[in-house]
């Protein structure tokens, strides 16, 4: 019996299509990318209901020949190479001769062209992959390409798609992107008529990121610049003060393409090492340029990766002039801290990134840059001595009772005699827990701080995606946050327990909890925002804490004797028995 078939046409076109064609996003990439290839300097791309009813962009690129209009829907049909050996040196975004195809295979795509050479443009209309009639059309050279109905004749795809505004804002951050990668080029972006992104095209990388993330994303960078061999880099970098708890804003572009590499992103955050804090990443908008034999960019149907023939090379690139940026930049701190009469210091350069300069007039004193501040700590002595005596005035009855406070080491722990055991209270842990639970408790009425100025946040477009989606998540736990359009939120409210200075940061990594945990039910969300506020708020190991907070917090947790653990589920302390010491001293 025979079990192989061979697939009709029209069934292998929509296989086909789906390879390429996912979501409105996969179609306005190619659409765009067609236009940059064509040499456009302006193109404008306008969607409805999120892409998924009409996708429309024009450029005013070179156009297509009346008698290439239909090869152009043909699958493996371009314009951009003609044999294999020019598949080792491309330089256009395209080349697979597959997008129109694919694109034309699932939807209601209409053509409107004119080429330079001729006098009256040309207009087709593709339905599922059946040509319609050419017909003459009035238009300036260029290209409108207007894609209705997308997957009106493929279901199973169509229930794939998420919401209109998850599928826009998808769009949106392709359009950013391209923005991005093009300053050279003026981009203009329309949703449900609304305009939402222009950029002037003026060659300016600081004017397309300007157009694209506002701003503030601007003045949190320095520009970069370097070359390696035939290999150049530019763009720009945030300060090691800006960076963010999220990878989402590293932006990579390679000869004009948008890729995703983990060897550019390894080599950043190198160079970015001991300059951040653990668990921030720096955000950058990167240009590297590389002769076209040394990049393979046929790895990858979106085109979205890229082989290198000299990895070290590139991440050397990478490396050094982002590791160059950031020292200049330290000396540049620094200069601007200490008068110029006293600039004569020597220089040090610490194999950690972080630089050091030897004072002159003291030369025993070392000042340590490459961190976001100068420290020059004071311990406070008499403080730490007279802690045994000052907590008595402090401490409730019960606890005055039963424990002693020893005193706080290495700025982590306490240390607490209680009866005939000796406790060791993480100061951290347990504090994080007793906001965990008093947020956990309080509902978000009581808990949230009306902010005497509102705080602006940017974000990437799916993260944004995520907080305006769950703006009733963020209500119930004491923000209060508004859409501010085009990425980025304004917020409001914060929870009362908030580190202010740091409210950015926590809502960047709430939308990223929110994308990272989908699945989740809402309860498992809530505890996750607690957490997050929990941990940014509670005092931290090896910082100063005051001799009434310390006591306040062994209070607390006196308490509380049933919270054993961290909402991370580290203990909160440790404790030893009198007699399990005796042992070890051998006294019994
Ligand atoms: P590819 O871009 O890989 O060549 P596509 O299916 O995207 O394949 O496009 C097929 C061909 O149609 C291109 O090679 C190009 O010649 C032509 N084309 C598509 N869009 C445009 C446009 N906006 N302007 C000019 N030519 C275009
Ligand atoms: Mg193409």
């Amino acid at each position: 019996m025979k079990r192989i078939n061979i697939l009709d046409p029209e069934t292998v076109r929509l296989i086909a299509a789906g390879e390429v064609t996912e979501n409105p996003a996969c179609v306005v990439k190619e659409l765009l990318e067609n236009s940059l290839d064509a040499g456009a300097t302006r193109i404008t791309a306008e969607i409805k209901n999120g892409g998924i009813k009409m996708i429309k962009v024009s450029d005013n690129g070179h156009g297509i020949y009346r008698d290439d209009v239909k090869d152009a829907f043909s699958r493996h049909a371009t314009s951009k190479i003609k044999s294999k050996e020019e598949i080792e040196n491309i330089n256009s975004l395209g080349f697979r001769g597959e997008a129109l195809a694919s694109i034309s295979a699932v939807s209601k795509t209409e053509i409107v062209t004119k080429s330079n050479s001729e006098m009256i443009g040309t207009k087709i209309t593709v339905t599922g992959g059946e040509f319609g009639e050419i017909s003459d059309a009035g238009r300036f050279i260029g290209t409108d390409v207007c894609v209705k109905n997308l997957f009106f004749n493929t279901p199973a795809r169509m229930k794939f798609l998420k919401k209109e505004t998850t599928e826009g804002n998808k769009v949106a951050s392709v359009i950013d992107k391209l923005a991005l990668s093009h300053p050279e080029v003026s981009f203009k972006f329309i949703r449900d008529g609304k305009l939402c992104l222009f950029s002037p095209g003026d060659g300016k990388i600081s004017s397309a990121v300007y157009s694209v993330y506002g701003k503030e994303f601007l003045d949190g960078t320095m520009p970069l610049k370097g070359s390696l061999g035939k290999m150049k880099i530019t763009g720009l970098v945030s300060k090691p003060e800006n960076c963010r708890p999220s990878k989402n804003l590293q932006i990579f572009f390679i000869n004009g393409r948008l890729i995703k590499s983990k060897l550019i992103s390894t080599a950043l955050e190198e160079a970015f090492k001991n300059s951040v804090m653990v668990g921030k990443s720096p955000y950058c908008v990167i240009y590297l340029s590389i002769p076209a034999n040394l990049i393979d960019v046929n790895v990858h149907p979106a085109k979205t990766e890229v082989r290198f023939a000299d990895e070290k090379a590139v991440s050397e690139l990478v490396f050094s002039t982002v590791k160059n940026c950031l020292v200049n930049k330290n000396k540049k701190d620094f200069e601007k801290y200490i008068p110029s009469s006293k600039k004569q210091e020597s220089n040090f350069y610490f194999e950690d990134g972080a630089n050091a300069v030897q004072s002159f007039e003291n030369p025993g004193v070392i000042n340590l840059f490459g961190l976001q501040s100068l420290f020059k700590t004071s311990s406070n002595k008499n403080e730490k001595i007279s802690l045994t005596g000052k907590t008595n005035l402090f401490m409730n009855k019960s606890l005055r009772e039963n424990f002693k406070v020893v005193g706080e080491v290495f700025g982590c722990y306490l240390i607490l005699e209680c009866k005939n055991e000796l406790i060791f209270v993480d100061k951290h842990a347990a504090h994080e827990r007793i906001i965990f639970e008093k947020m956990k408790k309080s509902s978000s009425e009581y808990s949230s701080q009306m902010l005497l100025n509102p705080v602006t946040v940017t974000l990437e477009k799916q993260e944004y995606c995520a907080v305006i989606e769950n703006l009733n998540l963020f209500s119930k736990s004491g923000y209060e946050i508004e859409d501010f359009g085009s990425g980025t939120v304004v917020v409001r409210s914060a929870p009362m327990y908030e580190d202010l200075d740091d409210l950015a940061n926590s809502v960047i990594e709430i939308a990223n909890c929110i994308l990272d945990n989908k699945k989740s039910n809402e309860t498992k969300k809530l505890e996750w925002i607690y957490q997050n506020i929990a941990c940014r708020s509670a005092i931290k190991a090896k910082s100063k804490t005051s001799v009434e907070e310390l006591v306040k917090l062994v209070n607390d947790i006196s308490e509380k004797p049933e919270l054993r653990h961290c909402p991370h589920g580290r203990p909160i302390y440790i404790k030893f028995d009198k007699n399990f010491i005796a042992k070890r001293f051998g006294r019994i």
